[in-house]
């Protein structure tokens, strides 16, 4: 099984898994989901992310072994931890066992979970991208109150079609 994808209309590879299992949806998400339309979206695509889903949930540190020899194996510069869907239990496992187990690995987690991104531990190799909108702003305050392990995070915000956001909703948003 391979278990990195190319990520769709992204840069690089991505680790994917189904958004109907994890992912926490804004209103945005439910319009612009790229993840939800495209060929991410077949039956083909959908049960390998319920595989690479199972993997995790099954044996954390195996799956990021296999992810280690991929990466590898691709000659990766960075992966991507969500390409589609978002962070649950044993996938956080996953990424601060392979953030130890190979610090020369560089992890792009992006998320939209508070409580999940706040236990992504402390690595020099690991960068939380939280993913915010105008529906989900609240979830900043819900991340910082979860007291992330790490300060190693940034916030984005992902405009509404046609939205032109109010200057206090980019505060603190680096993207
Ligand atoms: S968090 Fe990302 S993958 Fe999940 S529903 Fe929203 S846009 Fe799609």
């Amino acid at each position: 099984m391979t278990t990195c994808f190319p990520a769709t209309r992204l840069p690089g590879y991505s680790v994917n898994v189904p958004i109907a299992e994890t992912c926490l949806p804004t209103a945005i998400c439910m319009k612009t989901c790229y993840f939800a339309r495209n060929a991410a979206s077949w039956s083909n695509s959908l049960r390998h992310q319920r595989k690479v889903h199972a993997s995790m949930q099954s044996d954390p540190v195996a799956f990021a072994e296999r992810v280690a020899m991929e990466y590898d194996n691709l000659g990766l510069t960075f992966i991507r931890w969500n390409g589609g869907g978002d962070l649950f239990e044993e996938s956080v496992t996953t990424v601060n066992y392979l953030a130890k187990m190979r610090p020369d690995l560089v992890i792009w987690v992006v998320t939209r979970v508070p409580k999940w991104a706040a236990l992504i531990e402390q690595a020099p190799n690991v960068f939380v991208h939280f993913s915010l909108d105008k529906h989900s702003l609240a979830r900043r305050e819900s991340f910082l109150k979860h007291k992330p392990r790490t300060s190693n995070y940034f916030f984005s915000y992902q405009c509404d079609e046609g939205e032109v956001p109010p200057l206090e909703n980019l505060e603190n948003v680096a993207v």
